[in-house]
């Protein structure tokens, strides 16, 4: 039995990129699954479904990234595993093509976080892929303000990761950091109690540790309820987010109070993949997920 989740921000999705967003989150899934459908661990396929994600420039997230107010593309991406509670994470790097393989390289290494030239030189160790900063930038990034790419895996080992990657918001300071490299803010997982991962307002997102309140209510709650939760205390403060989870029980859920949140679902227990971009096709479609893929 394996599990996967993805989504591709909590952006408001005008209706000409709508197929875009559908077609990249599918192809997006269908990378991961692949992993997991020959046996593959649940890290294997949260990078390997970011790092598509990361390729598609119609996310923020590696090639089409958001600018900062200098112009420059300056990434943040994230790799957890729940078993032995390692963490990934690279923050404010540019000129590497995969954030989140940097960060998944950096997942049993003693520190959790590399910024900036540190995290490029670790990279450059690792043979990873170096590019041009410009090349990372496309003609016509529109000022999307949220948009983070995130992924969760459950493998046939009931080992569950997390990834995260973004571009973070446009036009933010040199040097900002949100949410998507911080344990806890932005992402968290435990195998014995599920993940979660996040899209929207950072400096929101971590005021209100809001991956970290997801993981308190999980064992209780299902994972929508738990980000709703989670999300009415960075509504409090005046913030918009999206998130996705999976707990141990093996339900998958999310919510959004962005205008909306694509999000895109495979298991082995499921027929099909499904891809929603908004409430009303949520709604639409009875939005029956977890009683579908609960199999504990
Ligand atoms: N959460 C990301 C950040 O603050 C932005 C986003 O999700 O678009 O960097």
């Amino acid at each position: 039995m394996w599990t996967l989740i993805l989504h591709g921000g909590a952006s408001e999705i005008p209706p000409e990129k709508e197929q875009a967003f559908r077609a990249g989150c599918l192809v997006a899934l269908e990378h991961g699954a692949s992993v997991l459908r020959n046996g593959g661990t649940a890290v294997d396929a949260v990078e390997a479904a970011v790092r598509s994600l990361e390729d598609d420039p119609t996310f923020n997230a590696g090639l089409g990234s958001a600018l900062n107010e200098d112009g420059e593309v300056e990434m943040c991406a994230a790799v957890m595993e729940g078993t032995g509670f390692n963490v990934g994470a690279v923050s404010i790097i540019s000129g590497v093509r995969h954030p989140v393989s940097v960060a998944r390289a950096m997942l049993y290494e003693e520190p959790i976080l590399l910024s900036g030239d540190g995290a490029l030189h670790f990279a450059e160790e690792k043979h990873l892929e170096i590019c041009d900063p410009s090349a990372l930038v496309t003609e016509h990034r529109e000022a999307d303000k949220y948009d983070t790419v995130g992924a969760i895996a459950m493998d046939d080992r009931l080992r569950i990761a997390v990834a995260t990657s973004t571009g973070g918001i446009d036009g933010k300071p040199k040097g900002r950091v949100g949410d998507s490299p911080q344990p806890g803010c932005g992402f968290y997982v435990d195998d014995a109690i599920g993940a979660v991962a996040f899209s929207g307002d950072g400096e929101h997102i971590a005021r209100k540790i809001l991956a970290a309140r997801v993981m308190h209510a999980l064992p209780d709650a299902s994972p929508e309820r738990a980000i709703w939760e989670a999300l009415s205390q960075v509504k409090s403060i005046g913030g918009e987010a999206g998130g996705i989870a999976i707990s141990a029980r093996g339900e998958l859920g999310w919510a959004h109070n962005s205008p909306d949140f694509a999000v895109a679902y495979a298991g082995s227990a499921l027929a099909e993949p499904h891809v929603y971009l908004r409430k009303s096709e949520e709604r639409a479609n009875g939005h029956e997920v977890e009683k579908i893929t609960r199999w504990q």
